[in-house]
Order: C-alpha cells, then structure tokens, then sequence
C-alpha cells in the first residue's frame, strides 16, 4: 500500500512516539484545567484514536459521555490540544463502546493509574486493551423492530429478505446486502433483525455497528496494538451487521481489514449483513475486487416510498398516540407533501404532536399548514401552481387561458375554483399569492372557492373522485 507523502488517507493511522506524547501532554494540561473529580470522571476514560490533518481525535466509552464532554468542554479540549500542538485544529470524539470506562470514584485518589487506556502506560508498551472481548457492537434502538416497520411495494423485498435471514439459523444468501436511499429504513431493519435474531436464538452472537465504528475500532487496536483481539473478536460472531458501507470508500486499510473480516466470516458460515446508500457495483472508491464479492449474495433495494406507504407509516405512527385528535385529512396531506424520505415524515408528524401536545388542541390542516412552513416549502419544489393549473385545464379538457380569465361560465369556473383548491392543499402558496396566479384575483375569492369545493366534496361523489384523481398525479 502506498499513499503519497504528505498525503495521508483517512484511516491511516500514525504510530508515532511523539503522538503519545502529545497525548500524555495534553493529558497533563487537562489535569490541571480541571478539578480531580471533574479529570478523574470525564477526561480520563478518554482514549487517543488518531491524528488526522489538524484534527484530533479521541474515544468515549458511551454516547452519553460523548455528548456531555463535546458539549460542555470542547473548548477546553480543543485549548489543551492546541498548546501541545498547534496544528490542531478541530477536535472529535467517537464512542467505541468496549472501552472500559475509568469508574468514576471521586473520593479515591489514584495518582499513578494503572488505567491501561491512558496514554502512559501505552508509552510504557503495556499492551493496551482499548476493546472489551464482548460487547463491541453499537446499541440498538428498541423502537425498530419489524412490528413497527411498515411494508410497502418499495420495501417488501429488503423486508422479506430481513426477515428470513433472522428467523433462520440456514444461511441463505451471504452477504445480505441492503440498498438505497437516506432515510428509508435500512437502519431500522438491521436493527429489526438483530431484535429478532436474539429472541429467536439467544445463543447466538449478535453484532451491529456502522462501519465508521469498524473503522475507529480497526483504528484503534492499530494504535494500542492490539490487532489480534481486534480480529479475533469479529471472526467470533455468528451474525455481523455492518450499517453504511459506503464509509469505508477511499479508506484502503479500513476496507482491507473489513475484507479480511467478511472472507473469514462467509468462509464459516456467519451471516453478513451489510447495508449502503448505494448499490455494490457503484460503491466507488472500493476496490473492484471487494464490491464484486459484496454483490454474490442477496442484493435488495429499497425505493423511495410511495403515498400508500407513506399513508401507512403515518396511520401507525398516528394510532400510537390515541391521546392525540389528529384530523384525517392532516395524514392525507403530508403523506402527499413530504415525499423526500420517512424521517423527515417522521419528523414532521412529530412536530406537529409536539404542537397539539403544548396547546392542547387537536391537530387540524390549517394548523399543520403553518406550523410546517418552512418544510413544505422545502418539500414544494414538485409541485407549482403552474404545475396545477396545466394539468387541471387538461383534464377538464379546457384552454389554460380560460382557467386564468375572468369568464365565468360554468364548465371554466368550476375548474377554477378545484385548482385553486389544489394549490390551496398541495402547495404552501398563500391565498394572495395564489389568487395572483389567477389572474390577479383577491385572496377572498380564492377562499370562497376552497370552502366551496370542499362542501362540494361532500355531495358531489364526481367531482370528489375528479380531486382524488387529481390529487394522485401530482403526489408520485
Ligand atoms: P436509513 O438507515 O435507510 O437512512 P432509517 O432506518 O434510519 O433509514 O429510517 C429513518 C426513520 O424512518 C426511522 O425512524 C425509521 O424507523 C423510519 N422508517 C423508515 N422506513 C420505515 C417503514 N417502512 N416503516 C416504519 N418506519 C420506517
Ligand atoms: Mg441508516
């Protein structure tokens, strides 16, 4: 492996003296920035992964660490970085989860720590044990299981797939690799899988993680060496699931070393179970060698969603939370509007639970309308009012020009009045804004027409099917 000098890749890790140092260093600053109790609980379980451009970057045990150190003493730690060397200009935590954490005993001094993760005794060359034996995988978020994972025709495949790979020890198809979109629900069903897998066969050895926390574990074991353990514990497990593979493009040893790991395991009968925002064969910066072998299983795609699928995850997300009045209509319209991917439905559903919650009334469409502004015009891009209007002129089989006169006449205005209630409900224009676009009508105009039509709806099952109708062609 070569890499040009000057030049360092990602995953290239520096096994470098003088970076311990700088470590035992920083360390030294930190202890006296901060109270002992305060160094003893949050600085010291602290491990140096790696050096990479002007960034630091160093391992927590949990998330929750994590998260409490970068936000309240980033700086801190950025500072003490920076009086060792000043090259560094960004700081970054990851969490590996094997990593023992230094119990925090505020009332025990323990001055010489035989802590075998602090810097020091790596200086020492005690061998270094940054990875607990078990324990190694990221945690699972209880929510995705397969009970709450709604199928559709864009997922029945990745879903079908999922499923019979937990429920049976067989190997069928290895690796599984599941594809597409953000948001779509690649993670939830790996997780799923796990879920299930572990209740079917406990015995069974379980690991999920993302490959970015492959890479700061194969990272790590590098930099405490400790690649035997490293190797040993993953060729161990029974069912690898690793998330968002296409983290490993361009990073030649990380994707070595996955390599090594997936052939051994396929080579004894463990399933593989990969993920990726794209397919095999168009994970480019991965050796062509690697990604044909990803493709010799089970590849399945998910697509984006359609409004039925959308419709259905709403209903679900909707039925959890009887407390809640929600008006039907309010599902129907953002299925239909937020079309870019299921969190950003999620999210959005959400807010407007979150809403209804604190001023304790029930969520209508008007609400929905204006609580989610700035996301619908976001998710508005597909549809234009131009876009409607075209399109009601065609199938009412009138001239466009017509629909924007001032004509009167029945057979036009009625489908003036259903566009402008189109725009009303599809896009987030305002009733001014929209009666402009006709023509220059008043907004009061445009709102008499979307009372009307709507009292239409009730009593005119034609005209109700025509806006279904309608509505449909501009929601795919
Ligand atoms: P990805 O890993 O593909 O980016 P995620 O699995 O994180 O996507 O899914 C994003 C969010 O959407 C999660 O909260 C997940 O539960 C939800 N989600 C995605 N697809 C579905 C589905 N078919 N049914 C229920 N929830 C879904
Ligand atoms: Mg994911």
């Amino acid at each position: 492996m070569s890499s040009k000098a000057g030049q360092k890749r990602a995953d290239e890790v520096i096994i470098d003296d003088t970076i311990d140092i700088q470590w035992t260093n920083v360390l030294e600053n930190l202890r006296v920035d901060f109270d002992e109790d305060t160094y003893k609980s949050w600085i010291k379980p602290l491990a140096l992964v790696n050096l990479e451009e002007d960034k630091a970057i160093m391992a927590a045990p949990t998330r929750f660490m994590r998260n409490w150190l970068m936000s309240n003493f980033a700086d801190r730690l950025k500072n003490a970085w920076r009086q060792v060397n000043e090259g560094i200009h960004e700081i970054e935590i990851v969490v590996l989860s094997g990593l023992n954490a230094v119990e925090a005993k505020p009332t025990m001094s323990e001055p010489q720590s035989t802590n075998l993760k602090s810097a020091k005794s790596v200086t020492k060359g005690e061998p270094a044990k940054i990875l607990s034996e078990e324990e190694f995988g990221a945690p699972l978020d209880p929510r995705f299981t397969f009970d709450s994972f709604v199928v559709g025709k864009s997922n029945e495949l990745a879903y079908a797939a999922a499923r019979r790979v937990a429920e049976n020890k067989d190997v069928n198809f290895n690796p599984l690799f599941l594809h597409g979109g953000v948001g779509l629900g690649k993670t939830h069903l790996m997780h799923a899988i796990a879920w299930a897998n572990r209740e079917y066969f406990p015995e069974r050895k379980v690991v999920y993680l993302s490959a970015e926390q492959f890479m700061y574990q194969f990272i790590s074991s590098i930099r405490y060496k400790d690649t035997m353990a490293f190797k040993q514990k993953f060729r161990n497990v029974d069912l690898l699931m690793i998330d968002d593979l296409q983290f490993i493009a361009n990073k030649n040893s990380t994707q070595e070393e996955f390599f090594h790991t997936f052939n051994a395991l396929i080579d004894h009968h463990r399933q593989v179970i990969l993920s990726a925002d794209r397919s095999p064969s168009n994970l480019e910066g991965v050796e062509e060698r690697i990604r044909s072998r990803l493709g010799w299983g089970l590849v399945a795609d998910i697509h984006p969603t359609d409004y039925e699928l959308r419709l259905g995850i709403l209903q679900q997300k909707a039925n959890g939370v009887p407390e809640v009045e929600i008006q039907s209509e309010v599902l129907e319209f953002l299925a239909r509007r937020i079309s870019s991917n299921v969190r950003e439905l999620e999210g959005a559903f959400n807010r407007m639970v979150a809403h209804s919650t604190l001023i304790g009334r029930p969520i209508t469409l008007e609400m929905t309308q204006e609580v989610l502004q700035d996301l619908l015009r976001a998710n508005d891009r597909r549809v234009t009012v131009d876009e409607i209007q075209r399109h009601v002129a065609d199938y009412f089989n009138i001239k466009l020009a017509d629909l924007l006169s001032s004509r009167r006449a029945r057979q036009v205005a009625r489908p003036r009045q259903v566009a402008m209630y189109l725009c009303k409900h599809l896009t987030s224009k305002s009733l001014p804004s929209i009666g402009r676009k006709f023509g220059g009508r008043d907004h009061t105009t445009v709102m008499h027409a979307v009372k009307r039509i709507d009292e239409l709806r009730q009593t005119d099952s034609v005209l109700d099917e025509d806006i279904i109708h309608l509505e449909r062609m501009f929601s795919t």
